[in-house]
């Protein structure tokens, strides 16, 4: 029975305008890892970019690929780095890169390598198993780097065609030494950590932000949305102040008239933020004007309707009057917002993930295809325990002796006979399955297959590796308590909403078949 039977007609124009939950398109949807009470939510906070900004993630590959590659051959890195083009699938989160051998991972939930790439060069699975035998890889911070943040994407690629240019025209560096895979990963980690501070990215997608920026035109909405329902918003970013101003112009600065300019659906602005420090330090706030130039000393606490730069997390905090478990900070990045506010702060948590509104398209669209795979993984697993029982058998049969099968009552003349027929016959049961196992085995290689290059065709899904949950995957479950793939899903959503989790479960939890 609906909500509104019954009700007389204002009171359902009121349940109406208050807009109770509405169905989300299925890419639309938030999903839950921990219980949130969004009715027990006062502060929302957004970081800006990949947040509330989303970029044209192809543009700034090429932009971040140009400035880089003009840094490395003032370095003495060869022209040809000029011919290397953007390939925005080569890299995603939760990727390690392991600098030692010039290699790119990816891996499950335990650490387990399933895929790798040397340079662009899929590695065989002998020549992975050879490398990545042992589990819980990435702790050695010398060797490996982790991929975390959608920034971090275009240098992974640009490390890999480097790799394969190192192996295959070393000759090319014929002015300066050739650099080592370790080396040529600092080299490509410089300059693109240069290039984000000099300008020369940000330079140019101030001059045009709308050729870097995907305009969501229900963001104004969906942050009145917020403030109507009486949550307090913030920004809180990295980025510093002109950055911001002229991303946020852009997104917000004729979205609802009601709102003079992007500052007005925020309660409290903090840029310059430098988080994970942000949560963990005591850094105070520095006032701007609306220029982005000091105001003035700076002080512990930020006032509500002005520009900070730095700060900290106590402080906000405290200027806003909330208990740490009454703010939702919402962010894209899995370490700097989102593990980090987390551990270090409390606040709870909502993970932006671009890339899931293709995965769960992927998802509906292969919907057969990902049933098959799952049938024929138990059925794999049927045939192997059953394969793993019948050679233990025919071993303890290719022991057994007439005079044995005599002592168990059998005939003496037939004992032989018996013996052979029980042999035969085990032979052509085990045989039978292990070419039916061969054919299981294959078709789920080719439905594997399928399906991963639907996902991304260097690595299959994001949030999966081979059978279980990938790296990344285990990193959103484990610190966002909620998570979805744009900001604008909560225009869907009712100020008063439970998330609900699906409760948590052990395999020893599971009912008896
Ligand atoms: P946020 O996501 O809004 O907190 O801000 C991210 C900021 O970090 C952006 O201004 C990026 O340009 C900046 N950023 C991302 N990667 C790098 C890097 O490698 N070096 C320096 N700054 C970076
Ligand atoms: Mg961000």
């Amino acid at each position: 029975m609906s909500i509104d039977a019954g009700l007389p007609q204002p009171l359902r124009r009121l349940l109406f305008d208050a807009d109770l939950d509405v169905e989300a398109p299925y890419t639309s949807r938030i999903f839950t890892n921990r219980d949130l009470a969004f009715e027990r939510i006062l502060a929302v906070g957004f970081d800006m970019d990949y947040t509330l900004a989303i970029y044209r993630q192809a543009e700034l590959e090429r932009l971040s690929l140009d400035t880089t590659v003009a840094k490395l051959l003032a370095r003495g890195y060869p022209e040809q780095l000029q011919t290397i083009r953007a390939d925005p699938e080569f890299a995603i989160r939760g990727l390690m890169v392991d600098k030692t051998y010039g290699n790119v991972v990816k891996m499950d939930r335990h650490g387990y390598v399933g895929t790798a790439y040397h340079g662009k060069r899929l590695l065989s699975r002998p020549e992975r198993k050879a490398l990545y035998r042992a589990q819980r890889l990435g702790m050695e911070h010398e060797r490996f780097a982790p991929v975390d943040t959608l920034f971090s994407l275009p240098e992974v690629n640009l490390f890999a065609e480097i790799v394969d240019l190192i192996d295959s025209a070393p000759s090319l560096w014929s002015e300066t030494p050739l650099p080592t895979y370790n080396q040529a990963w600092n080299d490509v980690r410089e300059c693109i950590d240069l290039s984000h501070q000099d300008n020369s990215i940000k330079g140019q997608i101030m001059a045009d932000p709308s050729r870097f920026f995907e305009v969501d035109p229900e963001l104004g909405a969906t942050l009145h949305k917020f403030r109507s329902a009486g949550k307090r918003l913030f920004l809180l970013t990295n980025s510093f102040y002109p950055y911001s101003d002229a991303v946020l112009t852009c997104l917000l600065g004729d979205q609802l008239s009601t709102y003079e300019t992007w500052h007005s659906y925020f309660d409290w602005i903090v840029v310059g933020s430098r988080k994970p420090g942000f949560f963990t330090k005591q850094e105070p706030f520095q006032e701007l004007d609306i220029q982005g130039q000091p105001i003035g000393a700076p002080v512990a606490e930020p006032r509500r309707g002005r520009i900070y730069q730095g700060g900290n997390q106590a402080g906000l905090q405290r200027a806003m009057g909330v208990h740490a478990d009454e703010v939702l900070y919402v962010g894209d990045h899995i370490y700097g917002d989102i593990v980090r506010s987390k551990k270090s702060s409390g606040w709870r948590t909502a993970l932006i993930i671009d890339d899931l509104e293709h995965d769960l398209e992927v998802r509906y669209a292969r919907q057969i295809t990902l049933e098959e795979i799952q049938h024929l993984s138990q059925l794999q697993i049927k045939l192997t325990d059953e394969i793993t029982a019948l050679r233990y058998l025919a071993r303890l049969l290719s022991r057994m002796t007439a005079a044995e099968l005599v002592k168990t009552g059998v005939e003496h003349a037939t004992a032989d006979a018996a013996l052979d027929e029980a042999r035969n016959q085990l032979r052509h049961r085990f045989e039978r399955l292990r070419k039916y196992e061969e054919e299981t085995a294959d078709t789920l290689r080719r439905r594997i297959g399928e399906i991963d290059g639907a996902f991304n065709k260097y690595w299959g899904s994001l949030f999966a590796s081979r059978k279980d949950t990938s790296r990344f995957g285990d990193q959103v479950d484990a610190y966002a308590c909620v998570y979805t793939s744009r900001v604008t899903n909560f225009r869907f959503v009712s100020p008063v909403k439970y998330f609900h989790a699906p409760h948590g479960s052990m395999p020893h939890w599971r009912r008896r078949r």
